[in-house]
């Protein structure tokens, strides 16, 4: 399917990269602040036991064995010849600088054109950001740290144990303007305790912050974790898919056009997990939103008109 309704993140790489590029999954033995005391204890309560992925290969392999596993099946597969380094599980840069510099430099070989790291907005800071800014600097990679936020409602952030609010997302954001790194922003638009301004104001905040990129999913619940048990006992209401559909159309419009979005849904392990996307497939879901904007004649940033000084448009000649 040919998407033309936003700024999709295969058309971005295939810019400038000049092919399709893959990302390969690395999943390191980590844990995460918020679930070992540091900042908070039990984790986000929708986090279930993988800490953010389940299709990847045991974290006893090191990274190198992880990248050329991985790398040997999507090559054969795909024909592919350029790819990203992604360190997904968990919070990848909450280690001991030494290790974190370590592992990195483990994943750099001729073939590897960019590197991804997810972690939290408390789990970065200028000594990490200055290793990274001289390693892309050196082998002329592309870095992206990969913020979680989910909403930028802070009284959801403390409701879903987040551990952290929006003041130190917009600091880890400014810090990696600061050293050139790339961020990308994971949101959930479907909070049952967000509406519809909360999505609009996620966009608007993520657009005055230019970041460069962002994912959406669509909450999923799983056993064994807070939400779980709040679902089983019939303490949240669900958004239905038709409002998701919605509320990611707005994200959509008032997000700077600028932005490079990843993904509008995500996928969740088939075991143990309570709800997700409606049960339907992803990929269903977003085709009807790309099939609505068509029929609607919207598209990304329609809406993004609130940046720079807008009340002084009327004295424009
Ligand atoms: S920050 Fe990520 S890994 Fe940590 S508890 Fe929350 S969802 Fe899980």
């Amino acid at each position: 399917m040919e998407i033309n309704v936003y700024n999709v993140y295969s058309k971005y790489l295939k810019g400038k990269f000049g092919e399709k590029v893959y990302k390969l999954p690395i999943n390191l033995p980590l844990t995460c602040p918020n679930r070992d005391g540091c900042v908070g204890s039990g984790g986000c309560i929708y986090c279930g036991e993988e800490g953010g992925s389940f299709e990847n290969l045991p974290n006893s392999l090191d990274v190198k064995e992880q990248l050329t596993a991985n790398k040997d099946y999507i090559k054969d597969r795909y024909k592919a010849k350029k790819f990203i380094a992604y360190f997904q599980n968990f919070t990848n840069t909450y280690m001991p600088l030494n290790d974190f510099k370590r592992v990195i430099k483990e994943a750099l070989m001729d073939d590897i054109v960019g590197i991804s790291i997810s972690t939290r907005p408390d789990c970065i800071n200028n000594d990490y950001l200055e290793f990274l800014a001289e390693i892309k600097d050196e082998y002329d990679l592309d870095i992206t740290v990969e913020l979680g936020l989910q909403t930028v409602n802070y009284h959801t952030l403390n409701k879903i144990n987040r551990g952290h609010t929006l003041a130190e997302f917009i600091d880890g954001v400014l810090r990696n303007k600061r050293y050139n790194i790339r961020t990308c922003v994971h949101m959930i638009p479907n909070f049952p305790w967000d509406d519809m301004d909360d999505v609009k104001e996620g966009a608007k905040i993520l657009s005055a912050l230019e970041v460069e990129e962002v994912k959406l999913h669509a909450l999923y619940i799983v056993e064994n974790t807070v939400l779980g048990s709040m679902y089983k006992e019939g303490n949240i209401s669900l958004v239905s898919k038709e409002e998701y559909i919605e509320r990611v159309i707005a994200f959509l419009e008032y997000l700077s056009p600028n932005i490079v979005v990843q993904r509008l849904l995500g996928r969740a392990p088939e075991e143990n997990t309570l709800f997700v996307n409606w049960n339907e497939s992803w990929w269903k879901i977003r085709d009807e939103i790309i099939s609505e904007m068509e029929e609607r004649g919207t598209f990304q940033g329609r809406k993004c008109n609130y940046l720079n000084g807008k009340a002084l448009e009327r004295f424009k000649k």
